[in-house]
């Protein structure tokens, strides 16, 4: 029993739910997290087993070592490059530098959920532009949220849950429209596997004054349980964000598994060409059965099924595959293996045959 009373910025944050397939084990098919099917190479492994022998001393102050080796990857200077236990860290950790109670942060709205847990959290208020009707960032509605009280700007891109992607020019437009002295936040985590964009657009946003650049190791690199998430941005922008960083964002073998991981370009296309091949193959066989399916850019796909969403959910969820489901809104699958690719489509198939 305790009688201390929490921080009332902790009243009304929503709570982050889990893809299903982390629960339950059971599930064949884990397509509810966005994650990589395959596990990291011999290499990766390796790497984070030196690492250990040096397990009694600190590891990099400030992750020095993966930062460098970012830096040089984005053309950009160390001072641009800040690194961390995953980007939702370095997500908080911005807002924690730039806002203060009540403030307001505008974000596309439906978005990654961490977002009104992180900004709340840190006792600002989440705004939400709703998206366009097909399922993108609308910015118009992002710049008519934006007031006198917005500190900073979240653009997810391409969007979770949603999957869709702003095309380069249309993004530059919305930065170039939003007042410098507001924050842009372009969270990235799936910008991999999206064709347009590329390392030199990301370099390029992130060295204008206002941007923060965010991108992760957990999508398309495939580590998402060693943390690993880096903020490229003006050196002011990250020095902003060191103030307010605890020392040691990185532990030694997490740095040392990003760094090898860095070094294998071949397993990268790998990955993001098999996310591509089974998002093509799930949103055209899928809208050929007839269901809605957003385009996507991403490791994902998005079916704004309304408040159909629970029931395909379930049908899934007995064809031992995992989904995240956004009751009342759509469902989120994960690319996987062809395997699971044929798992989904036969779900489907088989909870249509029993509608008609
Ligand atoms: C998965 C995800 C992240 C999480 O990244 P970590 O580096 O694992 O913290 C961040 N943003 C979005 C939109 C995501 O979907």
């Amino acid at each position: 029993m305790t009688s201390l009373i929490p921080s009332s910025r902790l009243e009304g944050l929503p709570g982050y739910g889990r893809g299903r397939a982390t629960d339950a084990l059971a599930f064949r098919h884990r397509l509810g997290s966005n994650e990589c099917d395959a596990p990291p190479s011999a290499d990766v492994i390796a790497a984070a087993y030196t690492s250990l022998a040096g397990a009694n001393r600190y590891p990099d102050l400030r992750g020095e070592t993966l930062s460098a080796e970012l830096a040089r990857r984005f053309g950009l200077d160390a001072t641009e490059v800040a690194v961390s236990a995953g980007s939702v860290v370095l997500l908080e950790q911005l807002v924690r530098a730039y806002c203060d109670l009540g403030d307001e942060v505008v974000s596309g709205w439906r978005s990654y959920e961490a977002y009104p847990i992180i900004v709340g959290g840190a006792g600002a208020t989440l705004v939400e532009a709703p998206l366009d009707e097909h399922h993108r960032i609308d910015p118009k509605t992002i710049l008519a949220a934006i007031g006198p009280a917005t500190r900073a700007v979240i653009l997810c891109n391409p969007n979770n849950p949603t999957g869709t992607a702003l095309a380069p020019d249309t993004l530059n437009r919305l930065i170039e429209a939003i007042p410098p002295d507001v924050l842009v936040i372009v969270d990235e985590a799936y910008a991999e596997f999206n064709s347009a964009a590329t390392r030199q657009a990301s370099a390029g946003l992130a060295r204008r004054g206002n941007v923060a650049v965010l991108r992760t190791f957990s999508k398309a690199w495939g580590l998402a349980g060693m943390r690993i998430g880096y903020c490229l941005a003006d050196p002011a922008i990250v020095g902003a964000l060191q103030a307010v960083q605890p020392p040691f964002p990185l532990p030694a073998p997490a740095i040392a598994m990003a760094v090898a991981a860095l070094g294998d370009e071949a397993g990268l296309r790998r990955r993001v060409t098999q996310a591509q091949v089974q998002r093509t193959t799930m949103i055209e066989e899928l809208r050929a059965i007839g269901l809605p399916v957003a385009e996507s850019a991403a490791n994902f796909i998005w079916l704004p099924l309304d408040e159909d969403a629970e029931d395909l959910s379930r049908q899934f969820q007995d064809h031992g595959i995992a989904v995240r489901c956004f009751a009342g809104a759509g469902v989120r699958i994960t690319t996987g293996t062809e395997t699971d690719t044929d798992a989904v489509l036969a779900a489907v198939t088989q909870a249509n045959e029993r509608l008609k």
